[in-house]
């Protein structure tokens, strides 16, 4: 089913790092786009939140947030929290430490003091580069960052007009281990990007069915599984009652194969990859009697 993994594949996790309002929330999406945005949680990933998973055909970044840094760590909390912050990076395979350009301040400063005692690989992102005018004032900044640190790169980028993101995610790329993918398969995915699917998926099936739409009808992505060069999504369309399920597939499939199709270039669209699509109808009996089924559907 899965396409051979290329011998020079690169997998592993990257932490975004910096002090607050740099841009990293913008940045990771830029880099990942929500339309790519696949959260795995497995056990050995309890210390990291995975908050993106990039799959290019090359490589694969798994985006990982650290908790706040807090410089007067005196309560067991805050000390505590410092703790939890320093073993997320000490487990990430990079660190990226966003700053914002033409700054440099002591938060920024406690930011870095952390990535050098974790002993990680740093690449610098310099982020809000739109704001310089003109570009070339950048540069002696960019020669005062290389003196603070041994960083693998320093790369410039704007998060909010999307500049330069693709070097960066090539950058990252290049510094992660050789190795297959983290995640094959998208065994959980992100609940927002399931219910949009879904809901596409609901459009076209009630286009098709001009208000015949049976009552109880619902539809469930049962399984996202990112591929390098593909997202295979797997969805059941539930109906509450045997008889419906002939309405919903139509005369010798068609109905259901004209659904599928619209759904599948509706969604290559919407997320801006190739989607491969398998629908089933299924029958629930009686599943609106159950609070179970109900929460299972995201109907709560
Ligand atoms: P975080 O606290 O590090 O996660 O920062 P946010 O992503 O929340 O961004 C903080 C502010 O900076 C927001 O108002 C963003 O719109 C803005 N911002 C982020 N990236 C850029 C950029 O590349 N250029 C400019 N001009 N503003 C940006
Ligand atoms: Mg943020």
């Amino acid at each position: 089913m899965s396409t051979p993994t290329p011998p020079e594949f690169r997998s592993g996790f990257a932490a975004l790092v910096g002090r607050p309002n740099v841009g990293k929330s913008t940045l990771l999406n830029a880099l990942v786009g929500e339309k790519l945005s696949i959260v795995t949680p497995r056990p050995q990933t309890t210390r990291h939140r995975i908050r993106g998973v990039l799959t290019t055909p090359e490589a694969q970044i798994a985006f990982v947030d650290t908790p706040g840094l807090h410089r007067h760590a005196r309560r067991a909390l805050n000390k505590a929290m410092n703790r939890t912050a320093t073993a997320a990076l000490e487990d990430a395979d990079l660190v990226v430490l966003v700053v914002e350009a033409m700054r440099w301040t002591s938060e920024d400063e406690l930011a870095l003091e952390r990535i050098v005692r974790s002993g990680r690989a740093a690449i610098a992102a310099v982020n809000k580069i739109d704001r310089v005018r003109p570009r070339e004032r950048l540069l002696p900044y960019l020669a005062e960052l290389a003196t603070r640190h041994a960083f693998l790169a320093i790369v410039p980028v704007s998060a909010l007009k999307s500049d330069n993101i693709g070097d960066l995610r090539r950058t990252i790329a290049a510094h992660l281990p050789l190795s297959p993918p983290l995640f094959p398969h998208g065994e959980l995915t992100d609940r927002g990007l399931a219910f949009r699917i879904a809901e596409l998926i609901r459009e076209k099936l009630t286009l098709e069915l001009n208000q015949e739409v049976p009552y109880g009808i619902a539809v469930e992505v049962e399984r996202l599984t990112a591929e390098p060069d593909q997202l295979i999504v797997d969805a059941a369309i539930w109906v509450d009652r045997a008889g419906q399920k002939p309405i919903v597939i139509g005369a010798h499939g068609e109905r259901l194969k004209r659904v599928g199709r619209a759904a599948r270039l509706a969604l290559n669209a919407m997320l801006g990859r190739r989607v491969h699509l398998n629908l089933w109808v299924k029958v629930r009996e009686n599943w609106a009697d159950n609070a179970r089924a109900l929460r299972e559907l995201g109907v709560e």
